[in-house]
């Protein structure tokens, strides 16, 4: 996309901020134990060489740790039903020792999901025995020609072959069990409650409370087009030019318009019910949704002025999205590949986009995430003068031992 060393589309400037907040009091202890936690797990199977042999529950320990920054409620294992309601008739069908091995591959603690790489969210198993987020698969249950994405794995698949645990432990007419939690953290606290408003979640309500404020002092400026009329000179699509050095001149059209992401569904839903209570208007968009759901949600998040936040799954980014109506982008938490992340904030930062793009991702001091942050910077730094880019997503971002030690602080 470079022509004589200068980009043949100039975009306008993309800002990229870090803002790093502090725990609650209560976060704070409650990361710590975690913490600790696992540093003394993970400093067990480095003493004992056996790093490689745990790394998928090294991986989980990980993912822990990064949930408790998000919102203490991520790390509570709790079943969810979302998953599989089609699928419970099937499993029916299914012998009994085959049901007794899927449910193996699922609760084998090297149970790593076959498209992301971390350990699942919603965890699936499909027929051919591979496990997965229940959202990341469902990228591939969509469409005509459904094959499992695990590699080299070509089995067909369809939307009744993939189990929840729920759904085959219940076919077994087993406990199903819900006590896979420490028992350090089953206590009642209150910050574990789906109620509680995180740090992270907080950060974002105050972002968004500022841009809110920022177009409504602009508009009594009077510097800002109405949102009708702007809206009306865009379908009209004559004199374009003209109209392009007026939004340039003028730094607010419509109002601010912000994309959030998380890789958790789960992260989604608890900001949803804090967006809910603030009344502040949104679409959400993610894996598990249908192709036409995914569509309204874009086009209403486009169209709309009343509708000023996207909630969104880093998992469901698909590069073709368009969503150039935003100029802020919330990245909630890290991904340890950081392609996944920039292809994300591209959704915003394309083509069409006439406004200045901002991108704040929120992390929390003093946590794994410092430490996830630094291993992106080299990563970049190595995609970057490296020959072949890592264009695999996942499969590429296999963590060292030195990578782990550094993550854990031993
Ligand atoms: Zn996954
Ligand atoms: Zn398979």
């Amino acid at each position: 996309t470079l022509l004589d060393g200068e980009p043949i589309i100039k975009l306008p400037p993309k800002t990229i901020r870090l803002s790093k907040v502090d725990f609650s009091t209560e976060e704070r202890a409650f990361y710590t134990n975690l913490e600790a936690d696992s540093r003394s797990r993970f400093k067990a199977y480095a003493a004992a060489g056996t790093v490689n042999q745990n790394y998928a529950n090294i991986l989980l320990m990980l993912l822990r740790l990064r949930q408790a920054c998000d919102h203490p409620f991520l790390v509570k294992d709790y079943n969810s039903d979302s998953v599989g309601k089609v699928s419970a008739e099937m499993a029916k069908r299914l012998p009994r020792d085959m049901l007794i091995n899927l449910l193996n591959c699922l609760e084998t603690s090297f149970a790593i999901c076959r498209v992301c790489n971390d350990p699942p969210e919603d965890p699936v198993v499909t027929m051919c025995g591979h496990v997965f987020c229940y959202q990341c698969v469902s990228e591939y249950l969509t469409g005509d020609d459904n094959m499992c994405p695990a590699h080299a794995c070509k089995e067909q698949l369809g939307s009744d072959v993939v189990f929840s645990k729920a759904t085959l432990s219940s076919c077994l007419s087993a406990d199903v069990d819900g006590s896979s939690m420490n028992s350090q953290f089953t206590e009642n606290s209150m910050i574990l409650q789906n109620e509680y408003s995180s740090s992270k979640i907080r950060a974002v309500l105050e972002i968004l409370e500022t841009n809110c404020k920022m177009h409504s002092s602009m508009e009594c400026n009077g510097s800002s087009l109405s949102s009708e009329r702007e809206y009306a000179e865009n379908c009209s699509g004559f004199s374009a030019t003209k109209h392009t050095i007026v939004y340039s001149e003028t730094p607010v059209e419509g109002p601010i318009k912000t994309i959030i992401f998380s890789q958790w569904t789960s992260m989604l839903d608890l900001v949803e019910a804090s967006l809910n209570e603030s009344c502040i208007q949104y679409r959400r968009l993610d894996g598990t949704m249908t192709l036409s759901a995914r569509d309204r949600a874009v086009k209403d998040f486009n169209a709309d002025p009343e509708v000023t936040v996207m909630l969104m799954s880093l998992k469901a980014g698909n590069l073709g999205l368009n969503m150039v109506a935003a100029c802020h982008v919330i990245l909630l938490d890290l991904w340890w590949n950081p392609t996944t992340e920039d292809q994300a904030v591209d959704r915003a930062h394309r083509i069409g986009q006439t406004r200045p793009v901002t991108v704040t991702r929120i992390t929390i001091k003093d946590t794994v995430e410092d430490r996830i942050l630094a291993l992106q910077e080299e990563k970049r730094k190595m995609v970057a003068s490296a020959f072949g880019e890592d264009q695999g997503g996942g499969t590429a971002t296999r963590l060292t031992v030195e990578d782990l030690k550094y993550l854990f602080m031993v």
